[in-house]
């Protein structure tokens, strides 16, 4: 692959550009619930003869709607869903008969084990090597609003630059987790190109900023028309031709 005169550094969205978050996130949804149903029902605090088990009195679905109506009732904190979880977590199992103090451990406990699960997500079998070529021409980093910590995955071995935009209190579509990237990779945003699948998170907020984007189309939205220096693509895999062909044109 040529070195690209014009684009020097890459920033990359993770959900859903580099992974297909829907299993991953099935999994730890249905899989935290379970272990805290069945480490309940094996706790000796759980009078379970009088009580039942806690997943009958509040099933997946209860938990569900007990985050959206959270969400609502907390606007400030509808994106942290690290927190909405446990708390929902927590007012279920107090309203179940839980001390406090006991139902703060046991969702400490289960989103311990959301986390765990949530990691155990499987990258497209391209993404090693394709960021294995791309980082001996490019600088990569990574900007996700989501809650995957990317220290925790081997894929963070490829990313110089990581930004948890939650954790900067300013998830995209805000500029900041764009602008901390582009400062710490110590490239102008006229040089720099975003991949990632949300319009709204992804590609308005990098374009606005003078990004070239490459948009992950994974809905195959194709009537949309695309602002200049945005690129349409079905796959993270085809990134490499995108660059070729934008090499070529601008050479
Ligand atoms: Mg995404």
């Amino acid at each position: 692959m040529a070195r690209h005169a014009v684009i020097d550094a890459l920033t990359f969205d993770l959900d859903d550009t580099l992974w297909d978050n829907r299993p991953v996130m099935e999994l730890a949804e249905q899989g935290h619930y379970t272990w805290l149903d069945d480490a309940l029902a094996a706790w000796q605090g759980v009078q379970i003869e009088q009580w039942g088990r806690y997943a009958e009195r509040f099933p997946l679905s209860a938990y569900q709607d007990r985050r959206m109506a959270l969400a609502q009732q907390y606007p400030l904190r509808r994106g942290d869903f690290t927190w909405i979880r446990e708390r929902a977590l927590i007012e279920m199992m107090e309203e179940f008969g839980l001390p406090r103090s006991a139902a703060f451990l046991w969702a400490a406990a289960a989103m311990d084990r959301f986390m765990d699960l949530r990691h155990q997500l499987q990258p497209y079998p391209q993404v090693g090597p394709l960021l294995d070529r791309l980082g001996e021409h490019y600088r990569l980093a990574a900007i996700t609003n989501g809650n995957a910590d990317v220290t925790r995955l081997p894929i963070a071995r490829h990313f110089p630059v990581t930004i948890a935009a939650g954790e900067l209190l300013a998830p995209k579509p805000d500029a900041r987790p764009f602008l901390a990237a582009l400062a710490r990779l110590g490239t102008p945003a006229s040089r720099a190109m975003h991949v990632g699948d949300s319009w709204q998170e992804d590609v308005m907020p990098a374009q606005r900023l003078g990004m070239r984007v490459a948009w992950i189309d994974r809905h195959d939205d194709s009537g949309r028309s695309l602002p200049p220096g945005v690129y349409r693509l079905r796959h993270v895999s085809e990134l490499p031709a995108l660059l070729q062909w934008l090499d070529s044109r601008l050479n």
